[in-house]
């Protein structure tokens, strides 16, 4: 594979995960309203705003995890902690550990 068709891959597996992966999670987990279910995960992307205090705002060649704010190991805990409760707050900490699973996929999986 060259160089581009890695590139691609890559994106291509990133919005997969981002995009399209949180159905399934929604339709096995939460099959009564799995509608409001992904729609809560895909607003869990929200966290990457916190990548527009950084400089440069993207750089593949940095690991978000650990790197951005909303990205540390203490939210992580904090998302962790959430799945403690029970309804909205639980499906949204799902999304937030996928969303943190994704970035850690994106940067670890590929050689760069
Ligand atoms: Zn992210």
């Amino acid at each position: 594979m060259s160089l581009s068709e890695i590139a691609l891959l890559k994106t291509f597996t990133h919005y997969f995960l981002h995009l399209v992966f949180p159905v399934f999670i929604a339709l096995v987990f939460f099959r009564n309203n799995w509608k409001k279910a992904y729609l809560l995960m895909l607003a869990t992307m929200l966290v990457d705003l916190d990548h527009l205090f950084a400089h440069p705002v993207f750089d593949p060649s940095r690991n978000s995890i650990g790197f951005h704010i909303l990205h540390s190991y203490y939210a992580i805990a904090v998302y962790f902690l959430l799945l403690f409760f029970k309804g909205n707050i639980r499906i949204i900490a799902i999304g937030l550990l996928f969303h943190m699973l994704t970035d850690f996929l994106d940067f670890n999986l590929w050689i760069h």
